[in-house]
């Protein structure tokens, strides 16, 4: 929450982060692609047969993010190497709400497959709701959310900020 010019600021910070992954992650599929952190200790991952598919069907694409991911036999992937966007990221939490969307094909309203990977990794690489940030954390967030070419909205639509203007907060306390 911030104070602008003539009002307050309220920033859902869920929707905010969603918001800069989904454009950083568009311009990685369309572009040279981000690296991912290599892990000292890979992840091992049981899958079910459709999101192994999954997996498969959209190999390229994870790559492009930082998931570098290998077949380990059976219904199992390792991950040698994450991507990383931001401090409090789980990576293995990622991946495996992020296999299961594209394996259900959540936000499937989006016609395009690339915007729907980026928009589904968006929603789930971007900070949680109630993940306490630190002040500097918060800014940088709203200077990169302000930054986007779509500021207002998140991937699903919602207000990734809410504004009150000081003569709506005044006449809600009865002083205009
Ligand atoms: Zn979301």
């Amino acid at each position: 929450m911030f104070e602008a010019d003539d009002e307050l600021v309220v920033v859902d910070q869920h929707s905010a982060h969603e918001r800069v992954l989904y454009e950083q992650t568009m311009a990685a599929l369309t572009g040279t692609g981000g690296a991912g952190q290599r892990l000292l200790l890979p992840l091992t991952l049981d899958l079910s047969p459709e999101e192994l598919e999954a997996v498969e069907a959209y190999a390229e694409l994870l790559s492009r993010v930082g998931f570098e991911v290998e077949p380990f036999g059976g219904r199992s992937v390792v991950l040698h190497a994450v991507p990383n966007p931001h401090p409090r990221f789980d990576a293995r939490r990622c991946f495996e709400e992020l296999v299961t969307d594209l394996a259900r094909g959540r936000l499937g309203g989006l016609a395009n497959r690339l915007e729907r990977f980026a928009a589904t990794y968006g929603c789930r690489a971007a900070i949680k709701a109630g993940q306490r940030l630190d002040p500097e954390e918060m800014r940088a967030l709203i200077r990169r959310l302000f930054a986007c070419e779509l500021p207002p909205h998140d991937v699903h639509g919602r207000p990734a900020v809410v504004r009150l203007p000081r003569h709506e907060l005044e006449r809600r306390f009865g002083r205009s």
